[in-house]
């Protein structure tokens, strides 16, 4: 309800449910559109893929589609900002990010019902969408069921669930299922690509199509994956480059090695780090670059790189992993 004030305000804010960037999803869309012109499309509709493939802003668009005032999903008209912005009255957009309860499905039917008395002979439908479905208490499924048994006169229900599994044998029966595809490959890769770079994370091709791979082509899941890979990763180094410049004791030692064995890093992804430490030094030393929060302390790098060479003539490769025990007896036996 608060939206529907503050909307009409200068600030702008940013829309709930836009459809802007939906992509793969053209041809779901042009039928809709077409249903739509026909009045053939179904009074409920479940929307079932995988997660992460673009379902929510596919049902935002036919939400575009069936309240824009030029039945095309512009994006600019009142119509269309209404549903974006969360204020239209006819729509009525329910997601959780706990399990759905059965206060929500007595909500669903209100809101059908009231809005159908109130719109007497007023024109369009009221529609309510209803996101991630497996996630229903029994309670509220069966609430629900009701509803969906007897929708009420121009009414519409939206519905999405990535686990159909999950759902009621009788609720299942009660709905038009449409399969909604991942986007082609081609276009995933586009897609994740751009939102790579516009977020900094590092990429490369290979890296792209293994994610999407990984995750049934879901776009969504595979830009997920990369962010949790890399910010772990980053947190991670920026706690072993903590680790490197404090004094080592026993205490200091055990947090490193705790943390080698968590990421399973082996002696190389450490000689990495040291290079990659020296350059900023180098940089920094330069006048190239401001100082670190942490200092970056030239002697100690070398003092690293030493015990390395210990690990490397011990191991005899750096593709072992290290071990605190390793490295405290290459700490004591180093020149510095
Ligand atoms: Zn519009």
């Amino acid at each position: 309800m608060s939206r529907a004030t503050t909307s009409k305000q200068a600030v702008e804010l940013p829309p709930l449910r836009s459809w802007d960037g939906l992509f793969g999803h053209e041809a779901v869309c042009a039928e809709v559109q077409t249903m739509l012109a026909q009045n053939s499309l179904p009074q409920v509709i479940l929307f079932e893929g995988r997660d992460g493939i673009g379902k929510r802003k596919l049902m935002a668009a036919v939400l575009g589609l069936m309240f824009c005032e030029e039945q095309r999903a512009c994006a600019v008209c009142e119509g269309c900002r209404a549903v974006q912005h969360g204020y239209h009255p006819d729509v009525l957009w329910i997601e959780s990010e706990a399990t759905l309860k059965v206060a929500e499905a007595e909500k669903v039917q209100e809101h059908l019902t009231v809005r159908a008395q109130q719109q007497a002979g007023g024109r369009g439908d009221r529609v309510a969408v209803l996101i991630d479905i497996e996630e229903l208490t029994d309670q509220a499924a069966n609430r629900l069921l009701k509803t969906l048994e007897e929708p009420p006169a121009q009414s519409r229900i939206l519905l999405s669930c990535s686990r159909v599994s999950q759902l009621l044998p009788t609720i299942r029966s009660r709905l038009v299922r449409w399969h909604v595809q991942p986007p082609a490959m081609a276009k995933s890769l586009e897609w994740l690509e751009a939102k790579a770079n516009e977020e900094g994370l590092q990429h490369d091709p290979k890296m792209l199509r293994q994610a999407l791979e990984r995750f049934g082509l879901s776009p969504g899941r595979a830009l997920q994956a990369l962010r949790e890979d890399q910010a772990l990763d980053a947190e991670s180094v920026r706690r072993l480059e903590t680790l490197l410049f404090k004094p080592m004791d026993g205490a200091h030692l055990a947090e490193m090695q705790e943390l080698l064995k968590a990421q399973g890093w082996k002696a190389d992804h450490l000689a990495q780090r040291l290079e990659l430490l020296l350059n900023r030094y180098y940089k920094w030393s330069l006048g190239l670059t401001v100082p670190e929060t942490h200092p970056v302390d030239f002697k100690r790098i070398k003092h690293w790189r030493s015990i390395l060479q210990e690990v490397y003539r011990a191991g005899g490769s750096g593709h072992n992993h290290l071990n605190s025990q390793m490295i405290a007896e290459a700490w004591t036996s180093s020149r510095f």
